[in-house]
């Protein structure tokens, strides 16, 4: 793409306009010569658009394995004979220590996950009743919750409760979807989010890069994204599980995922993007870079079944890059 194009492209996004399908192809094709130029313009936008610092979310797995579900690329689907620990639902006292915890580091938001399709009414109870503990000792941490499929009354359950943020994946774009899940329906997930958004819960949606997808289905995934409207944007990069049904898949060079959070920043200019699984493998010595692409936030700590950085070590890389984190005050 000739560099004119590119800053074109640009001054449309930072005076408020947003990018044409064919516009966002035209950046996919950005090469490696013009990818340094292309994180840079992708750093104005975000510069412009999202507050300075960064956001850290710590996640913790509050239900493990088992998973009816058959999603090709999860450790944790009674469809893959995986090597990970198998646990029901936590207590609402070892949630609420799970989150002390989290907050040692520095963290102002804390999600609790569960695998599997979704949850029952009595789950549901100990996670809002965590939830009300949690908010009780830290008022200002926000609190967040992937939990499946939700119906309307376990929805205002959680509200009452304190829930700031749902999580609810699209995973990848609508017209690849069937190749990555068959046991439920894009339409399934859309259906949750449209819940949560009507009961005035924020919404963190987002996926996985690298499932096999094309360059076009992670820009129509992009814009799916942009027109639900999403709160905050997670991407993960996949980074393949022995014994999964993705095992053998070639993971995303470094460079190609830097250009894809540029890419990401450059559709949704005003959203929170949160880099999240396969940061530490796929990108190694890159990781700083995440932030000159776009992204705003990250996980801290472990992911549900693969390990993370140590968080001391995330925090000193974000002030080595002159940022600053986005404490709990
Ligand atoms: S991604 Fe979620 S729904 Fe899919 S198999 Fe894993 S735990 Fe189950």
């Amino acid at each position: 793409m000739p560099k004119d194009l590119l800053l074109r492209l640009k001054e449309k996004v930072l005076n408020g306009e947003c990018l044409t399908f064919r516009e966002a192809e035209g950046l996919s094709l950005i090469d490696n010569n013009s990818l340094m130029l292309f994180l840079s313009a992708a750093s104005e936008i975000t510069k412009k658009y999202r507050c300075d610092t960064i956001n850290l979310c710590a996640i913790t797995n509050a239900r493990s394995g088992l998973c009816p579900e058959d999603c090709s690329f999860c450790a944790q689907s009674s469809h893959h004979n995986t090597a990970i620990a198998v646990y029901p639902l936590i207590s609402e006292d070892a949630l609420v220590k799970r989150a002390e915890e989290a907050v040692k580091h520095l963290t102002n938001r804390f999600c609790i996950v569960t695998s599997g399709r979704s949850v029952n009414d009595s789950e549901t109870e100990v996670i809002a009743g965590a939830i009300v503990k949690i908010k009780n000792k830290f008022p200002r941490l926000k609190i967040d919750a992937s939990l499946g499929i939700l119906n309307e009354k376990q929805i205002e359950k959680l509200k009452a409760s304190g829930l700031d943020r749902y999580n609810h994946n699209l995973e990848t774009a609508e017209s690849y979807f069937s190749k990555i899940c068959t046991t439920h329906t894009y339409a399934d997930r859309i259906k949750t989010i449209r819940l949560i958004k009507k009961a005035g819960i924020e919404i963190c949606c987002g996926g996985i890069i690298g499932l096999g997808e094309t360059e076009s289905q992670r820009i129509e995934f992009a814009f799916a994204l942009a027109k639900l409207d999403i709160d905050s944007l997670p991407l993960n990069f996949l980074n393949p599980i022995p014994k999964t049904r993705l095992a053998a898949i070639q993971p995303l060079l470094p460079l190609d995922i830097l250009k894809t959070i540029a890419l990401f920043r450059f559709i949704l200019p005003k959203k929170e993007i949160r880099i999240c699984g396969g940061r530490q493998a796929n990108l190694r010595s890159l990781q700083p870079l995440i932030f000159t692409a776009g992204a705003d936030a990250i996980i801290i700590g472990n992911y549900l079944t693969t390990r993370g950085s140590y968080p001391q070590d995330d925090l000193l890389m974000i002030q080595d890059l002159g940022l600053k984190v986005d404490a709990l005050p």
